[in-house]
Formats: C-alpha cells, structure tokens, sequence
C-alpha cells in the first residue's frame, strides 16, 4: 500500500515508525514531515489544511490510504474531500470533528445520550455569563467555545479570576466565540484512547500525561511534556463503565445524528471516587500520548486504522504485550513562553533506537548537515519495557544521551504511577 500520513509532530513520527514495521506498507510520504520522520518516510511538502492540494497530492501519488494526525485538517474537512474522491481515510469528517472543534456541541451531545460530564452554560455575551457564575460561585471552568489550540481554558479558584476569563474571551483573544461554563471537577485526570469506525468500538489503550512545564506540576500549562502507558487509575472496570456510559452512547449519539465518528475517540477523564466523568473529546491521537500508544502497538496499529477507515472494527482485536511505555519531552528553552529557533542538537545518531527505545521527533529540520530544533517541543524520548520503571530508565537513558545545552525536560516523568 501507498500511505500518507498527514502532520510534521511527534505524534505523526510515531505513527509512521509504527505503521512503517507493517508489511503491508510499501511507500510511506508523510507531509510537511520533519528531520526525524525522514529517517522512516519520504516527506512531502504540503498545505495540509488545504482540501484541493491534499486531493491532487493523493492522486497524483496513487495513495491508498491516508492518516490524518491533526485536528486541523479534520476541523477543516480534509477527511471529507478524501473520501468524497473515493480514498480510504483514517479520521472523522468535518461534522464529527465538531466533538472536539466545538466543546458546547460535546455537551449536547453528552446531555442527549446521558454521558456523565460536568454541568455547563453557555453564552453569547459576557454580562450573562458573568452574572451566572457570581450566582455558582467559584472554583468554577471557563472555556472559550473552539479551537484555541489547548488555550481557551481557564480552571478559575476566584470570581475575579472568572470574570476576567470571561472579559478576555469576549475581547477576542481567540477569534468570535461564545464561552461555556462548567462546574468544576475534582479528581485525578487520565486519557482513554478508541478506535471507533461509525459503530463499533475498539479500545487501544489509556494514558497519563503531565502538561505542567516544570517538576512537581509547577509552572504554566504546555502541550504536554511527557506521558506514561497504561494509566493505573483506569482499571479494567473502569474501562468497562467509560465504554458502557460515555463512549458507546457518544458513538450510537452520533449515528444518529447522521454523523457517524470514524478516527481515534480520545477520552479526557476525570477520575474520583470509582467513577469517571468525561471532561472533553479530542478527535485524534493526543501528542505525546501517542508516542507511548504507537510504541506498545507497533506495527499491528495499520492493521486496526485499516479495520477503522473500512468499518470492520468488529472482528478486530488488540494483540497486547504486558508492557509499558513513557515518553519525556525535550523542549526549546523558554517554553511554553518565548524560544530561540535554530539551536543545534547533537547526539541523535549514537542514539541506539529499537522497539524498546525510541526518539521521536516533534519540532526539527535537518540544516547543513546537522538537526536543528523549530519549534517550542523538539523531541519526545519514549522507552517501553515489562515495567514502567524500565521504560522510564530507558527514556532518560536517551534525555542523558542527547547534547542539547539548549534543551530542557522534566525530570520527574511518570512520578504518580512509579
Ligand atoms: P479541556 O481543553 O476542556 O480539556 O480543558 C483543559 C484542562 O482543563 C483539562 O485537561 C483539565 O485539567 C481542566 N478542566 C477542563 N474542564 C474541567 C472541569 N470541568 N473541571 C476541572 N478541570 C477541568
């Protein structure tokens, strides 16, 4: 087969390191791709928000089959011109996306099927939304309503702090939008992953990831600076009740509604007492929480996208290893804030990678012979071993390896569950 995978991150080095192990793949293009990705996939260069040249870039490249990394493409109906041309696409179409685009349509949706989630509002002007949450009092959670790239949340302890959220949203800090408010949830957080092909369901793991820029969860929120697999809060029972209570009604929810959800059903928990609330839907793999997915599926993980894009979830089942993942990041100086562009990492090729120890690239460009970081998250250290303690000494023994004075991570990846 011809893959292309959409997407340039760490997320999509992962998915086509693993989807590259598979025999079924002959020719894999990844596009925009990065430094990294080089080393396994042809990279391509593209406008991957732009319908038409994705579509020409398929037929021209006689692709099978396309993987769509992130939720810009879904958001912007890239699936949909794919599949109306006929292709095989591994990702939900614009309207299904809105799960994760739009968060007001998620409680709409959680409130038709009966999903336990935390109670919500939502308003077009400010002056409503302030009065309501005066009349809630805090800690309460304002969010502005779409795609804010992870920044249009705010768990408010105060008022004051909540009107404040509220007034910067209706400023226009992220564009036109309504605000939601929800109550707050207490509890610890945890990520589900499923596979979903319209119908059917398939869980592929769950995660934890740490999204505070320093040791000990202190300082401002980031992308995400690592992740460990499995998460021990998600039990198997515990599982069972998210599947039976959020995910299949979601799932048959949106069946209904004529919008079937085709791609990766990634659940944000929030976990307290023995009971799971759904806190939001991403409608693609989290990154770097798919760093540690993809090093524990490997290379069965094209088979399932497969049985997903073509709606044979049923029949299909996850070979696991007991084993474990855990991903560090490696970020520019100065993130989540101001970075430098451009430092050069030295060390990456005495890195010895296998199946147990991988380096993934997330921000990188190969410049005169040397790999240079672009972005604010550079790379993502991942080690898997038959216990975590193994795969985190396995991922810092890379951090350790890597000569990048301009780099740092967090050192205390994995702490709650080890
Ligand atoms: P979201 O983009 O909706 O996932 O929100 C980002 C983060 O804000 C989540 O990962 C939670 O840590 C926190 N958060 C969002 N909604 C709530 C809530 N209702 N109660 C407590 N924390 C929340």
């Amino acid at each position: 087969m011809n893959i292309l995978i959409l997407g340039g991150g760490g997320r999509e080095h992962a998915l086509a390191w693993a989807i590259r192990q598979n025999p079924k793949c002959d020719r894999l293009i990844v596009a925009p791709g990065n430094a990294g990705i080089a080393n396994v996939a042809e990279c391509a260069d593209l406008n991957i928000l732009s319908r038409a040249d994705v579509l020409e870039f398929a037929q021209e490249n006689a692709i099978d089959f396309v993987v769509i990394g992130p939720e810009a493409p879904l958001a912007a109906g890239v699936s949909d011109a794919l599949r109306d041309a006929g292709f095989l696409v591994f990702g939900p179409s614009q309207a299904a996306a809105q799960l994760e685009a739009s968060k007001a349509f998620t409680k709409e949706i959680c409130d038709a099927c009966g999903a336990p989630t935390a109670a919500w509002a939502r308003f077009t002007d400010a002056a409503s939304a302030r009065e309501y949450v005066t009349a809630q009092g805090a800690p309460i959670v304002v969010k502005a309503d779409g795609l804010a790239a992870g920044k249009g949340v705010t768990v408010a302890e105060t008022l004051q702090q909540a009107h404040e959220a509220i007034d910067a949203i209706f400023d226009g800090e992220f564009g036109e939008m309504s605000v939601v408010i929800e109550e707050f949830m207490a509890g610890e957080e945890a990520s589900f992953f499923i596979l979903c092909d319209g119908k059917d369901c398939l869980p592929i793991g769950t995660a934890q990831d740490h999204k505070r820029v320093g040791d000990g969860d202190t300082g401002p929120n980031t992308g995400g600076m690592g992740a460990y697999s499995p998460a021990p809060i998600l039990t198997e029972a515990l599982q069972d009740q998210v599947m039976a209570k959020i995910v299949r009604p979601t799932v048959a929810e949106m069946a209904a509604r004529a919008m079937p959800f085709q791609g990766v059903l990634y659940a944000g928990l929030m976990i307290e007492g023995g009971r799971a609330r759904l806190v939001e839907y991403n409608v693609r793999f989290g990154d770097p929480e798919c760093q540690v997915l993809m090093m524990r599926l490997g290379g069965q993980v094209l088979d399932l996208l497969l049985a997903c894009a073509e709606g044979r979830l049923a029949g299909m089942s996850v070979n696991w290893a007991d084993d474990h993942a855990l991903t560090v990041v490696m970020a520019a100086q100065g993130y989540p804030g101001r970075y430098r562009k451009g430092s050069v990492i030295n060390g990456l090729n005495g890195l010895s990678e296998s199946s147990f120890a991988m380096t993934f690239h997330a921000g990188t460009a190969g410049k005169d012979g040397q790999t240079i970081a672009t972005g604010g998250r550079v790379l993502a250290c991942t080690g898997r071993g038959s216990t975590l303690a193994e795969a985190h000494r396995r991922a810092y023994a890379q951090v350790d390896a890597i000569d990048w004075p301009e780099g740092f991570c967090r050192r205390d990846i994995g702490w709650r569950a080890l």
